[in-house]
């Protein structure tokens, strides 16, 4: 049978070649179907008329029935317009049109019932409807017309007459020309045991509904499709990766894991640390390839919790190598890493794209041969010429800043994948996390090491820097360190330099004193680090920098990190960088200034800032205030945010009852050779091809 769903949308009555350019161009629609699976974004109640006298300038859309008084046109050139005093006995409103003038005097006659859509707005103290829609009253039943649907559309559609109206009447076109029923595109079971509305009537009902309640179960319906999709299409890939691939199995746990527990270990591990380290030998052992998510907060030991999981591969004989996303970070955790394991005889090297020469063959040669038993490193181990005898465990540290396909690229290091850990300070709300990571298991880390006493945060305008000031002097004098950071304004970093050069400055002549380390992204990476160490070395109180601080760095001395322009960071920006400090047992603080004109959305970011330092509250915060697209890690991560219904910010419940479904689903077909489940795999395969980003999720 000839499926007109996947017919070309320019065949489609009311289209045309032009047409079908834009609707390609400008929304991405090129058959029927994707003209159907175009939804309105709000709808209006048309069957409720109003009268004149209640009208004021504030309401949406709004519908009258009544007469045309009389026509006048006024106004020169492009001010020339056309007016028809209306009125329903209760009052007159102006209709006002620009274009069209001659045709519509023509057309619409006085003293005859017409009902008038459109919306009102004042102008002189006169009420005027501009372009409205005007019917016969007597071509229109309005009890029936229900909820009018309204699409989006751009600029250049309007041009060319597609408004809303128009692609409603497309739409229209579309289901008359399908005789039928659509076919449905979940399974039967997956349908009567969730009581789902049809696809044809869910469709049918989004576009044009019969009632609110209708449209609600259609909504829901068309929700449920869409996540259920997307965790299908990833926990296919899962499990048809574990089917392929037998993990190393680390059944062991020996010497030197031991060892470090029983001698190295300079305190006792948390409760959450320990429960996770549990999670990970499990997975290890298990003989299928670990791919774990890590989340714990800034501060929450995720680095020991690291290093505890590569020694299980060094016990079972392989390497482990951990990642970080600068260079700063990687050399941090090398030394951390270092000291931690102190007088043990384990060889760790360091390789990033600063190693050269000499030095970087000869790390080269003992990864080749073994002798190297850890690497940390930057970017700079994905590289093709970096070879490992036995790569068994891979840590990515920060793992926002590395995207799916550099994963995909380190499983190749060795002939079975290697265990794979990623470890992320930024709390991914858990609904998000399991769109975007489905694939990974999580673990939470969510508990902080006892002795640290909560951050507290201030907002303060930056015209009461006096007390600031003092407030940081009284720091320094008690031995603390100070971070002051400025924002980064992405369109120029000339501008940036600028910023902070000034502060620098500014900060030098208010604290003589004191010493000033200064560190921003246009220094190259060793300076940066050299500027760096004088700061965790304490040989220097105060640091001045733009964000390249952020990520991971840790200075436990430091107490104060102090954000200028705050107002210019995201939530989850202005958690990481007060992750900074808290480190020690001492008292910390963090001082968020703006400057006094704030819009309502920052203020309420600054706000969650002071009330909470709790990370995934922050982050379900920031998802509600942002929305998804934006929030950091989503960029790289090869999911492109273009849900069409579902909102992963609210419908995060829904999310979770299809991903057991799903999980249920394939639990119990793994091989998809059930025939109720057989519309279920086809539907996979068609979106896999249709949804570009979908297919790089593995
Ligand atoms: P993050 O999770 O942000 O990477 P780190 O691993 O850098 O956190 O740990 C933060 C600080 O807490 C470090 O100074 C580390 O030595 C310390 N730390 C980690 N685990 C514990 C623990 N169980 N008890 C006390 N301090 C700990
Ligand atoms: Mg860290």
């Amino acid at each position: 049978m000839f499926d007109l769903t996947t017919r070309d949308i320019k065949f489609l009555q009311g289209v045309g070649p032009q047409r079908a350019t834009l609707l390609n161009k400008e929304l991405n629609l090129f058959s029927l179907n994707d003209l159907l699976y175009y939804f309105p974004y709000k709808y209006v109640d048309r069957s409720r008329l109003y009268y004149i006298h209640e009208i004021d300038g504030n309401m949406p859309y709004i519908q009258l029935k009544g007469q045309i008084l009389s026509f006048e046109t006024m106004g020169e050139g492009r001010q020339r317009r056309l007016i028809a005093h209306f009125s329903d006995g209760t009052g007159v409103v102006d209709l006002v049109w620009f274009q069209g003038i001659k045709y519509l005097v023509g057309k619409y006659k006085t003293h005859e019932e017409y009902v008038v859509f459109g919306k009102p707005t004042v102008f002189n103290g006169r009420i005027n409807v501009a372009h409205p829609d005007i019917d016969p009253a007597k071509d229109l039943t309005l009890s029936t017309m229900g909820l009018q649907p309204y699409y989006n559309t751009t600029e250049k559609m309007k041009r060319a007459g597609l408004h809303s109206h128009a692609l409603e009447k497309l739409v229209g076109n579309a289901f008359a020309l399908l005789q039928g029923t659509l076919p449905e595109t979940l399974s039967t079971k997956v349908v009567e045991e969730n009581h789902l509305m049809s696809l044809d009537e869910a469709l049918r009902n989004i576009h044009f509904p019969q009632s609110p309640e209708k449209l609600r179960r259609a909504q829901y319906r068309l929700k449920f499709e869409e996540l259920f999709y997307i965790q299908l299409n990833i926990l296919r890939y899962t499990k048809d990766r574990q089917r392929k691939f037998r993990g190393l199995c680390f059944e062991r746990v020996g010497e030197i894991f031991n060892t470090f527990y029983s001698q190295n270990l300079p305190f006792l591990l948390t409760g959450a640390q320990k429960r996770v380290i549990k999670e990970i030998r499990k997975d290890m052992g298990s003989g299928r390839q670990m791919n774990r998510l890590l989340q714990g907060d800034v501060g929450s030991g995720k680095t020991l919790v690291a290093l505890m999981s590569m020694l299980i591969a060094l016990d079972n004989g392989y390497q482990a190598c951990m990642m970080a996303p600068t260079e700063i970070l990687a050399a941090q955790h090398y030394e951390t890493i270092r000291q931690l394991l102190f007088g043990m005889n384990v060889r760790v090297e360091l390789l990033m794209g600063s190693v050269k020469g000499k030095k970087r063959e000869e790390i080269l040669k003992g990864l080749l041969t073994g002798e190297i038993q850890i690497l940390i490193g930057t970017h700079a181990v994905l590289e093709d010429t970096v070879h490992f005898s036995s790569l068994g465990m891979v840590v990515i540290d920060e793992q926002h800043r590395f995207g799916v396909a550099q994963r995909a690229k380190l499983w190749k290091k060795n002939t079975c994948p290697p265990h794979v850990l990623v470890m992320t300070a930024t709390p991914i709300p858990r609904t998000l996390a399991m769109t975007l990571y489905g694939d990974l298991d999580v673990s939470v880390i969510d508990e902080l090491p006892p002795g640290r006493k909560p951050i507290q945060t201030i907002h303060q305008f930056d015209n009461r820097r006096v007390s600031l000031y003092a407030g940081i002097r009284k720091q320094i004098e008690e031995g603390r360190q100070v971070y002051i950071v400025y924002p980064l304004i992405k369109e120029s970093e000339k501008m940036d330099i600028k910023n902070l050069e000034e502060g620098y400055g500014h900060i030098c002549a208010e604290f003589p004193n004191c010493k000033v380390s200064k560190v921003h992204g246009q220094m190259k990476p060793a300076e940066k680090d050299a500027e760096m160490q004088r700061f965790v070395n304490g040989e220097t109180q105060i640091m001045v920098a733009t964000t390249v601080i952020e990520v991971g760095v840790n200075v436990p001395n430091a107490s104060v990190m102090v954000i200028e322009n705050a107002e210019r960071f995201g939530l989850s920006q202005l958690h990481q960088l007060r992750g900074r400090v808290g480190r020690g047992a001492d008292q910390s603080y963090c001082i968020l200034v703006t400057s006094y004109k704030l819009s309502e959305e920052t203020r309420k970011r600054l706000e969650i800032m002071v009330q909470t330092n709790d990370g995934f509250e922050i982050a379900e915060a920031d998802l509600k205030l942002r929305g998804p697209g934006d929030l950091e890690g989503t960029q790289q991560s090869g999911v492109a945010f273009d849900l069409k219904i579902a909102d992963i910010a609210r419908d995060g419940q829904l999310l979770q009852h299809v991903r057991e479904i799903a999980s249920n689903i394939i639990d119990k077909d793994p091989t998809g050779s059930f025939p109720e489940n057989e519309v279920l795999w086809r539907q996979l395969q068609t979106l896999r091809k249709t949804h570009v980003n979908w297919a790089a999720i593995s």
